[in-house]
């Protein structure tokens, strides 16, 4: 590997590398060759200004991002009954994440592991020095936004107040049919207009936030949505669909506005918004698009735990899954159209895990058995609780079972993961790989999705392990270090 150029104190326009990788190509009669591809990695040096545009900005999310950024920036402190609190970014891998870049070799002898943070591998964006905005069918500033959601503590919002309240989400996109009836009480700020006039709505908005920034994401943190079935299939139908002045989800007439502006669009809800026209149509207008649904506490845990279970050799048979949560999101998933979308982007997370291992999982053998239950229970407010049992099937057909409780402020386990996804997600859009740039979709940010779509829909890594090293391996190779084998064969170990 050649790290010559990636010298960051002589500060390059590009951060370039060349980086072999290694891989075993098998045949269908188990024959197999070992094959070393010689890639170039250019990564563009300078971070840009960015605007960050959430959909949903006024939500829980939404209002406990913008605070908690806002709490860092201004080195805001708050008080509970607990005691006196200083801003951090726990929960998020790259402003919290080391990785594993070398050894080092010690004076008297034997060897140390060197670790980096994740965010010094290359130049990444500073959160603090984005600039958020965004819409919402609520018209609430951020301050009452932040009030209505009960997330950060009072003391906290009391202090921010001044900044909070000046951000007023913009007009939305709308369309009640794909989100529950009960979230009307909350609609106060829509956008009017066919589905062409209000897609050129949202790209004015996005323009216009480009005129301030050199660089926008937009950011899906909205209501979870229906599906739309049957599927967009082609260009043609979503054209067609637009044009026809179809009733379409909000979240594709967003999505579609931000390919034609060719800005990354990342989809944290379960909803079916990449559908293949859509895909098509990012493909040929250069878009960005990464998704699906946030991988923040129960799927995360779940790809986890069975990288544990199954690796270990155990087979799990059964997984049942129980969450009950208060805030507006179980208020909008109570709703059966809703929950269906949040139960197919919960289900598919063990494919994989399956898929790996014909021992415990032969061909003509069983599944499985998998069941996601969500129950809206207000009292709880965003502090989500999850149970989950995983029965596995042990030596002689005995049965180990694990039940796991966990309590968890649902919004400050998702933002620090929106703000990876963001971080990476600007990195990523800035690389190029033997000259060509990824897309039209992120796959490498599946770490952060439930669902995660990619560029090959019948090649989708789920487990939490593999996801974390093809990310570090990526951002390893692309800084000029070499990801390690772990066999310490040299070390004598
Ligand atoms: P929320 O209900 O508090 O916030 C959603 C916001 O979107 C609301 O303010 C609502 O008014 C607004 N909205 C609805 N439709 C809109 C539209 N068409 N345009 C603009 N704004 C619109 O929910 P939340 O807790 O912030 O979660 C947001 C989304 O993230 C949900 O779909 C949820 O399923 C998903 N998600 C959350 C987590 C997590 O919080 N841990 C994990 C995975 C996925």
């Amino acid at each position: 590997m050649d790290n010559s150029s990636s010298d960051h104190d002589s500060q390059p326009e590009v951060v370039s590398n060349i980086f072999t990788e290694r891989f075993t190509e098998f045949n269908d009669d188990g024959t197999f060759k070992n094959e070393l591809v010689e890639h170039t990695i250019e990564t563009e040096a300078t971070v840009p200004k960015l605007g960050l545009m959430l959909v949903g900005l006024g939500g829980n999310n939404g209002s406990t991002l913008v605070a908690g950024l806002l709490a860092h920036k201004n080195q805001v402190t708050w008080e509970s009954k607990t005691g006196v609190h200083t801003p951090n970014y726990y929960g998020s891998f790259t402003q919290c994440g080391t990785t594993k870049v070398g050894i080092k070799k010690l004076p008297k002898g034997g060897i140390k592991d060197v670790y980096k943070p994740v965010k010094d591998l290359l130049p990444t964006i500073n959160p603090t020095d984005m600039e958020v905005t965004g819409w919402d069918i609520s018209k609430d500033n951020l301050f009452e936004a932040c009030k209505r959601s009960h997330v950060l503590e009072p003391d906290l919002v009391n202090k921010l107040e001044s900044d909070l309240s000046q951000i007023v989400p913009m007009k939305a996109a709308f369309n009640p049919e794909y989100i529950a009836a009960n979230q009307s009480d909350r609609v106060d700020n829509i956008l009017e207009g066919t589905n062409e006039e209000v897609i050129e709505l949202i790209r004015a908005d996005i323009r216009n936030c480009k005129e301030r920034n050199e660089k926008v994401i937009v950011l899906w943190t909205a209501n979870t949505e229906m599906y739309l079935l049957p599927e967009l299939e082609t260009i043609e139908d979503l054209e067609k669909a637009i044009k026809d002045n179809v009733s379409l989800p909000a979240s594709v007439l967003y999505c579609v506005a931000a390919i034609k502006e060719q800005v990354l669009y990342l989809n944290g809800s379960p909803q079916n918004t990449f559908h293949p026209g859509v895909l098509a149509l990012a493909e040929k207008e250069g878009g960005l698009l990464g998704g699906n649904d946030f991988k923040s506490g129960q799927t995360r845990f779940k790809t986890a735990m069975s990288d544990f279970l199954i690796g270990a050799g155990l087979r799990i048979s059964s997984i049942v899954s129980y969450n009950h949560l208060g805030n507006n999101d179980g208020k909008n998933l109570s709703e059966d159209k809703c929950f269906q979308s949040k139960k197919i982007s919960k289900s598919g997370c063990l494919d994989d895990a399956i898929e790996g291992n014909e021992i415990l999982y032969p061909r003509d053998g069983k599944d499985i058995d998998h069941d996601v239950i969500i129950r809206y229970i207000p009292f709880v407010g965003d502090s989500k609780r999850a149970l989950d049992e995983y029965s596995s099937k042990i030596f002689m057909d005995g049965v180990n079972t694990i039940s796991t409780y966990n309590i968890c402020e649902d919004s400050l386990l998702a933002v620090p993961i929106m703000i990876d996804m963001v971080v990476l997600g600007e990195l990523f859009s800035r690389m190029k790989v033997d000259g060509k740039a990824f897309g039209p979709v992120l796959s490498y940010l599946s770490f952060f999705f439930k669902a995660p779509s990619t560029n090959h829909p019948e090649y989708v890594i789920n487990s939490f392990n593999r996801q974390r090293e093809t990310i570090v391996n990526l951002l390893k190779a692309a800084s000029g270090i070499t990801p390690d084998d772990a066999t310490l064969l040299s070390f004598n170990y």
